[in-house]
C-alpha cells in the first residue's frame, strides 16, 4: 500500500484498536481455568465490545468492524490452539504482526486507477492507493491491511482460491517435515526454502551484534532494528513464497498428499527434534539455514488442504521414523544419526526422512485402501506393498 502520512497514521490508529482489544481478550481468558466452565466466546464478547464502546468516547471513535474482527481473529487463534495446529495466542506488542480486518466490502470500495495502481476505501481513513500487483477476483468480500516488521503496508483481498484439479494419476505422495530441509517427499526429493544469501547471512549477524551492543532508547538502535527487520521480512517473504509454489506443486503432481498429524506428531516428536527443537547435535548442522519453522510447516498444510480440497491426508506419525520403508520392521535402532536410515532386518539404507516420507505415504495408501473397502482378498498385513510405495 502506499498511504499518505496522514493515512498511514490513521491505519496506525486501526491497529492500535485492534491490538488493544486483542489483548484484552487475552487478558480475559487468562482468567479462565479448566473446572471455572467455558470463557466467553465470539457472540459474548461482541456483547461486551458493545458495553466498552459506550462506556468508552476513544474507543467508540474507532472503527466497530476493525474491533469486532480483531475479536474474530483471537476465536480462530484459540480454535487453531485447541485444533493442537498453533500455540496459545499471546499479546500483541506495537510494530510487530500489527494489522486489521475489513468485512462486507462491497464492489464499489476497490477500483482501478492505472494498470498498476488501485485504490481502496478503508473505513475511516478514506481511498488508500496500493500497488495492483495481482488481480483482485471479482466478488470479494473482505480485505486485511497489515504493517510489517519493516514499516511497509500490505492489503491482501480474501478470495476462496480455486482449487488445483488432480492429476487422476492415482500417485499418493508423503511429506515430511525435514530438520536440515524444509520438506521431504518420498519421492526422495529434498525441499529447501531459498535461505538468505552468505552476503546476506553475514549481514544479518552483524547487524545482530551492532544491535546487542547499542544502547537502548538510542537512534541508533532504532536504525540497527529497522535494518534488521528488512532483511527478516526478506528472509519470510521467501518462505512464503516456497510455501505458494510448494503447495501447488504438490498438488498438481499427486493425486493424494499424507502429510503427519500434527496434533500427533506434536506429543511424539521429541525425540527426533523439530526446526526449532533439533535434536542433539542438529544445531550445528542446520545453522543458520534450519529446517522451515512451525509456522510454516502449517502454513504448507493450510494452503495444500486449501488447493487440494479432499486429497490431503493427515496420518498418525507413529513409528514413521523408526519403521524400515522397504520391509516394515520397525526398529528404534535404525535410525542411525538425524540424516541416517539403516535397516537392520533387510539392510535397506538411506536418508532417513526419506524414509519417513515414505512411511507416511505408505500410511496414507491404507487410509486410501480402508476407505475404498478392501482392495484385494490377500493377507491384508503383507508388507511391503509396492503399489502403495513410491519408490
Ligand atoms: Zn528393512
Amino acid at each position: 500500500m502506499q498511504p499518505t502520512p496522514a493515512q498511514e497514521a490513521a491505519l496506525a490508529e486501526h491497529c492500535r484498536h485492534a491490538r488493544y482489544v486483542w489483548n484484552l481478550a487475552v487478558e480475559q481468558d487468562s482468567f479462565w481455568w479448566p473446572g471455572r466452565g467455558s470463557a466467553p466466546g465470539f457472540a459474548e464478547r461482541c456483547r461486551q465490545l458493545t458495553e466498552a464502546r459506550a462506556a468508552h468516547p476513544w474507543l467508540a471513535e474507532g472503527s466497530v468492524i476493525v474491533q469486532q474482527q480483531a475479536l474474530k481473529d483471537f476465536a480462530q487463534a484459540m480454535a487453531n490452539f485447541f485444533g493442537g495446529t498453533h500455540k496459545r495466542p499471546t499479546w500483541r506488542k506495537r510494530g510487530r504482526g500489527e494489522g486489521f480486518r475489513i468485512v462486507a466490502v462491497k464492489a464499489e470500495d476497490v477500483r482501478r486507477l492505472s494498470r498498476h495502481v488501485g485504490e481502496v476505501r478503508v473505513p475511516k481513513v478514506g481511498w488508500v492507493r496500493f500497488r495492483w500487483s495481482w488481480p483482485v477476483s471479482a466478488g470479494v468480500k473482505s480485505y486485511r491491511v497489515t504493517r510489517d516488521r519493516a514499516g511497509r503496508w500490505h492489503i491482501a483481498f480474501a478470495a476462496i482460491p480455486q482449487p488445483v484439479p488432480a492429476p487422476g494419476n492415482g500417485e499418493v505422495v508423503g511429506v515430511d517435515r525435514g530438520v536440515v530441509v524444509s520438506a521431504v517427499l518420498s519421492t526422495g526429493e529434498l525441499l529447501t526454502v531459498a535461505p538468505l544469501r552468505e552476503t546476506e547471512q553475514a549481514r544479518l549477524r552483524r547487524l545482530e551484534r551492532r544491535l546487542a551492543r547499542a544502547k537502548p532508547g538510542s537512534a541508533r538502535r532504532v536504525k540497527v532494528k529497522a535494518a534488521l527487520a528488512r532483511l527478516k521480512a526478506r528472509r519470510r517473504d521467501r518462505r512464503k513464497d516456497w510455501v505458494e509454489k510448494t503447495s501447488t506443486d504438490l498438488a498438481r503432481r499427486f493425486d493424494v498428499i499424507a502429510v503427519e498429524d500434527l496434533k500427533v506428531a506434536a506429543m511424539t516428536r521429541s525425540a527426533r527434534g523439530t526446526a526449532e527443537k533439533p535434536g542433539r547435535g542438529v544445531r550445528q548442522k542446520a545453522g543458520l539455514n534450519r529446517g522451515i519453522l512451525a509456522g510454516g510447516w502449517g502454513l504448507l498444510v493450510t494452503r495444500l488442504e486449501d488447493k487440494a480440497p479432499g486429497r490431503v491426508i493427515r496420518v498418525d506419525p507413529a513409528f514413521t521414523s523408526q519403521r524400515c520403508s522397504a520391509c516394515g520392521v520397525v526398529d528404534r535402532r535404525a535410525r542411525e544419526s538425524q540424516a541416517r536410515f539403516r535397516c537392520r532386518s533387510c539392510h535397506h539404507a538411506g536418508h532417513a526422512d526419506v524414509n519417513a516420507a515414505r512411511n507416511i505415504a505408505h500410511a496414507a495408501g491404507h487410509a486410501v485402501a480402508a476407505r475404498e473397502g478392501p482392495r484385494n482378498t490377500g493377507p491384508v498385513h503383507r508388507e511391503p506393498q509396492p503399489v502403495l510405495l513410491i519408490a
